[in-house]
């Protein structure tokens, strides 16, 4: 079976009456979902949503559930930032490894946070940066959203070239793309990379190194085409593969090892 993998998801918000969720795992098993990330965006959900993703879809045999713990840049939370910070802090240090296997998401959002609007821009960098630092402390890979602000990003991420980590829900063009490569991390395309007027996108997909790329849901935001619009889950990563493999030319089984194995690299150290 080919290994797919959802490098990000948000189980926690999926539904989760007993016949939603028996037909997501139907739908993981017949997929062939081998992994699925589930990632955090606030500052204590951690637990919690171990808690209730393990009540309601059990220990699957065939898809390995793990977690990831960040703060996203909200309004509340930039401004809380030391807080929320030590609080987050709590959760990671209580997490067996291996079930926690990422900081984030965390970044930078100019299109919620804009400068006009009176968004606190200095804060919101120094709560990515404090993530970075966590990560550095304890040696895990960070899942970063950047939206409408690739250069303030950078910058950050510039003054922490050890951390390693993917720009999840690629958003930008091959410009932006080759610089976070050349500063050393993964990009992660989602469902808006089927999308019609995704252009850029697939160019950025095209050009991107094989060994420097993840796929991921983002569920349950962003279905992919043809199922656009509906709730998104992870299996419906199989999409993006799919699209993929034919901008890389590469058979579809191909694609997905090389897949697995920079999701490996990354996320699954020994
Ligand atoms: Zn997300």
């Amino acid at each position: 079976m080919i290994p797919f993998i959802d490098s990000h998801a948000h189980l926690s918000m999926l539904p989760k009456t007993p016949e939603a969720v028996q037909t997501y795992i139907d739908e993981w098993n017949t997929a062939g979902l081998a992994w699925i990330i589930d990632v955090g965006t606030q500052a204590e959900d951690l637990e919690l949503r171990i808690a209730s993703i393990t009540q309601a879809f059990g220990t699957q045999d065939e898809t390995k559930l793990v977690y990831s713990a960040g703060i996203w840049p909200s309004a509340e939370a930039i401004q809380h930032r030391h807080r929320y910070i030590d609080k987050l802090t709590t959760q990671i240090q209580r997490c067996p490894r291996g079930l926690l296997v990422a900081i984030g998401e965390c970044g930078i959002d100019r299109y919620w946070n804009h400068p006009e609007k009176g968004a606190d821009i200095q804060g919101e960098q120094e709560l990515l940066a404090a993530h970075l630092e966590l990560a550095q402390i304890y040696s895990l890979p960070v899942i970063i959203h950047s939206r409408d602000a690739a250069r303030e990003t950078l910058d950050v991420l510039k003054a922490f070239p050890r951390v390693q980590g993917v720009i999840h829900c690629f958003s930008y063009g091959k410009t932006e793309m080759k610089a976070f490569i050349k500063q050393g991390w993964y990009i992660s395309f989602a469902g808006n990379v089927t999308y019609k007027n995704a252009q850029s996108l697939r160019e950025a997909l095209q050009e991107v190194p094989l060994d420097r790329m993840l796929l991921e849901t983002d569920s349950p935001y962003l279905a992919p085409v043809p199922h656009r619009g509906k709730t998104n889950n992870p299996a419906m990563v199989v999409h993006q593969y799919e699209v993929a493999a034919r901008i890389k030319n590469l058979p579809l089984e191909e694609l997905a090892q090389q897949i697995k194995s920079n999701f490996t690299s990354l996320f699954i150290r020994p």
